[in-house]
């Protein structure tokens, strides 16, 4: 493999999405399609375990994913003072700060 074809390998192993194995491509650049094994969903997250047929090899994936609903609980549990209500714009807020907390400022102290 040339230096082109070598980075079309790659990006076509990233491209193709997470499950194939990591460990197959790293030791000798083959591309096999793991066999998912395990899938666990957390409030914020939902991980996905595979196994792959050749090397016997496992690993996981991590995807961010929430609702909006999740959002919801969590602001009213915090603000009950809103009795509900929660407008698109603050909603989009947490959401954002939630995806991007670095662009917060100091944390709270709790
Ligand atoms: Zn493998």
């Amino acid at each position: 493999m040339n230096k082109k074809q070598t980075k079309q390998h790659i990006k076509a192993h990233l491209e193709e999405g997470i499950d194939e194995c990591r460990w197959c491509f790293a030791v000798d650049s083959k591309r096999v399609k793991a066999k998912e094994i395990a899938r666990y969903h957390f409030p914020d997250a939902t991980v996905l375990k595979y196994s792959c047929p050749r090397c016997g090899g496992e690993f996981s994936q991590y995807i961010n994913g929430w609702c909006g609903d999740y959002i919801s609980e969590r602001i009213n549990k915090l603000h009950p003072e809103l009795g509900g209500h929660i407008s698109d714009k603050l909603s989009g807020e947490v959401n954002h700060r939630v995806l991007f907390p670095w662009n917060l400022g100091d944390y709270l102290d709790c």
